[in-house]
């Protein structure tokens, strides 16, 4: 099955008030922010439904998955991941006071001209991108040639105790001397 094509700007009320989804895949590419982190080609797998909750809350809910490689932070070493985001935006008009939102929400201020698919997609992206991307298992990053800094001191001590110990025991024969 073909997938169509995501529109590239939306009207989020309009689409709250026709219970509007949206559903498609957006290139990485597309998004320039993201592109300074992230390596990996591919798409992000767009599923987003609008409505308005029993609060009277307008939002924009829904998923987005994809697959970044970014930089680890430990090893320098490329570090995939998969990111599956859980997207809860209230409708915020703007001047509005976004503190009255129920706090599963984060507000999405809405312009006058609308919002970009693009840039709606890459801001829940950024956000969930973790702050310092690292490998969870530090095996992949010794893999990569690092060397955590921990078994390097081990070392060091090991070859600094022998000369402790011999400058302890001239010490104590000068002492019996
Ligand atoms: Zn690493």
């Amino acid at each position: 099955m073909r997938i169509p094509p995501l529109p590239d700007m939306i009207n989020p009320w309009q689409m709250v008030a026709e219970s509007g989804r949206l559903e498609g895949e957006l290139p990485l590419a597309a998004m320039s922010r993201l592109a300074e982190l992230n390596r990996a080609k591919g798409a992000v797998s767009v599923s987003l439904t609008a409505g308005v909750d029993e609060r009277g809350v307008r939002f924009i809910k829904g998923a987005l998955r994809t697959d970044v490689e970014l930089v680890c932070q430990r090893c320098l070493g490329p570090l995939r991941l998969p990111l599956d985001v859980t997207v809860g935006l209230g409708l915020i008009q703007a001047g509005a006071d976004a503190r009255h939102l129920p706090g599963e929400y984060e507000p999405l201020l809405v312009p006058e001209d609308g919002v970009a698919v693009a840039d709606l997609v890459e801001d829940e992206l950024l956000l969930a991108l973790p702050q310092i991307p690292r490998h969870e298992d530090r095996r992949e990053c010794e893999a990569n040639g690092y060397v955590a800094p921990g078994a390097a001191a081990a070392r060091h001590i090991e070859r600094r105790q022998p000369f402790a110990g011999l400058a302890s025991l001239l010490r104590d024969s000068k002492r019996s001397n």
